[in-house]
């Protein structure tokens, strides 16, 4: 348990947060807000409605984002995207703060258990198999773009009344950038699999599609996919370049995009973790600007970005700061929530405690599918 000097240090940023968001991006101080109605505020029916989430990953601190001091870090999405944002300033992780659990765990509603470096399925159905099932959508309308082969699972539970047939498609763009190239030294450094333990690499197979098959659906032809990965320069950028691809030629209302290069941080390289976060920054709002682009998304699509959790405390004389993410402190645990799209309230920030499970119960009610066995709680000013 985190113990009080470190909740001492957790509210110190988070008041010098709360000031900083009111001063410096023009933000106003939400109260209990109670919803208008029963259908929403935003005039866009249930049935219509998209949503796309993108987790923050994995793994940034506060005082690199949104604490004053890592503003700079962050410019287009205070510029941008907070002003036509609620955005919540505590988002608790109470779970395992490993990236591929903890994003299962975010996926789920649920802190699921199992060990994070397990080719292994989130045990509590996943918000893509209630959505699908209780609006009875194709397997076209939900997907995952995940950054790595350990999150092939990730997109349909083991649970007994979901599962199998039920869940999203997922996209691991490394690993259909390995297939196209089979080998070539001029991708290195799109295919550097996973930050932690390079050891793990689980073998593929579950519900990841045929290479050839996606490629296909995307209207990627192998050439073109090589050319245009040779002009990028991270994971994530591979991972946005393929969700846009997806987005214009399968548009699916339900659509989950996971970041990662913060990540490189394990490395030590405090300057690439801020690489990292800048990036994830600037991929944030290309996201936005691709949703309010594409006619099918365009004004019927509310976007979610949160962490999956944050790094240790410079403090901590357990951790190592920025570098890993292994005492769960309180600062390691604390995140945010940034929402966006019709209906949500523009420019009001919320102080209220939130925990990372209260997103799954929450996309269920603004979609119209019931997330049963989820055990968060909904979040009330955004609906
Ligand atoms: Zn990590």
């Amino acid at each position: 348990m985190p113990d009080h000097s470190s909740n001492l240090l957790v509210e110190k940023f988070l008041r010098n947060r709360r000031e900083f968001l009111r001063d410096a991006a023009g933000m106003a101080l939400g109260s209990a807000l109670l919803p208008t109605s029963m259908f929403g505020r935003s005039g866009v029916e249930q049935k219509k409605r998209k949503v796309v989430v993108v987790t923050f990953g994995g793994g940034a601190r506060d005082q690199e984002t949104f604490a004053p001091e890592g503003q700079e870090n962050i410019p287009t999405m205070m510029r941008e995207l907070l002003p036509q944002s609620s955005f919540f300033t505590q988002v608790i992780n109470q779970g395992i703060l490993g990236h591929y659990v903890a994003t299962a765990s975010l996926a789920t509603g649920v802190y699921e258990t199992f060990n994070n470096f397990a080719a292994t399925p989130p045990e509590s159905p996943t918000v893509f198999e209630y959505f699908r099932k209780d609006l009875k959508r194709p397997s076209s309308d939900a997907w995952v773009v995940a950054p790595s082969n350990g999150f092939n699972r990730i997109g349909e539970s083991s649970h007994r009344l979901y599962g199998p047939g039920l869940g999203a498609r997922v996209i691991l763009p490394k690993h259909l950038l390995k297939a196209a190239t089979s080998g070539e030294k001029n991708f290195e450094n799109l295919l550097r699999d996973n930050y932690e333990t390079p050891l793990y690499a689980p073998e593929l197979s579950g519900n990841n599609f045929e290479m050839q098959q996606l490629a296909e659906l995307l209207k990627l032809s192998l050439d073109d996919f090589k050319a245009h990965a040779l002009t990028l320069s991270s994971p994530d950028e591979l991972s946005v370049y393929i969700a846009r691809q997806l987005m214009r030629q399968v548009a699916p209302s339900l659509l989950w995009i996971t970041l990662h290069d913060i990540d490189i941080a394990h490395a030590g390289a405090f300057s690439l973790y801020l690489d990292g976060i800048r990036r994830s920054d600037r991929l944030c709002a290309d996201i936005w600007k691709t949703i309010q682009s594409e006619p099918e998304y365009k004004d019927k699509t509310n976007m979610f970005i949160l962490p999956d959790f944050g790094r240790d405390a410079d403090e901590d004389a357990g951790g190592n700061g920025f570098q890993h993410h292994r005492t769960g402190d309180a600062l390691s645990r604390t995140t945010w929530l940034l929402v966006m799209g019709p209906g949500i309230r523009e420019g009001v920030v919320y102080d209220r405690r939130l925990q990372s499970t209260d997103l799954v119960p929450t996309i269920g009610s603004l979609m119209g599918f019931s997330a049963a066995l989820s055990s968060g709680k909904l979040i009330q000013e955004v609906l």
